[in-house]
């Protein structure tokens, strides 16, 4: 970790502590172009905004998907308060950006919180294999 990555986390550290000061969780990410300058700040409004998916690092992963070109979004840095969550981690490979630097793993968040049931969900499939492959027929050409 560069002197810059220690400064960018410290930013979401302190992104993720005035979030909490609003009432939502206390979760915050930046993202740091090619060139160093910071292009975009979020935090988690999953509680405010009433949106199971407001996780600031998907907020930022669809901000790179949709304004920046894949070289610039290869060469950007997430810098989040905690590790990315399953949802989110999908979210930042598909947008392209290129690093993520977080500052607490999952595992270290999960020692935080209090004991809970691991959330689970039946997958069922595939159901229907020749069906469904004929919208797909000729779209990946
Ligand atoms: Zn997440």
């Amino acid at each position: 970790m560069t002197p810059d990555d220690e400064r960018h986390l410290r930013r979401a550290l302190e992104l993720a502590v005035s979030a909490r000061a609003t009432g939502d969780g206390p979760f915050a990410s930046l993202l740091v172009g090619p060139d160093g300058q910071v292009l975009i700040e979020a935090h988690n409004t999953v509680d405010v905004d009433n949106d199971i998916t407001a996780h600031p690092e998907l907020k930022l992963a669809r901000w790179a998907a949709r304004e920046l070109d894949l070289d610039t979004a290869a060469g950007t840095t997430m810098y989040t308060s905690c590790q990315p969550c399953g949802m989110c981690q999908g979210a930042i490979e598909r947008s392209g950006i290129g690093r993520v630097v977080f500052a607490l793993s999952t595992a270290q968040l999960t020692a935080l919180k209090p004991p809970a049931p691991p959330k689970t969900v039946r997958l069922e499939g595939p159901s229907l294999p020749d069906e469904a492959g004929v919208p797909l027929a000729g779209y990946y050409l």
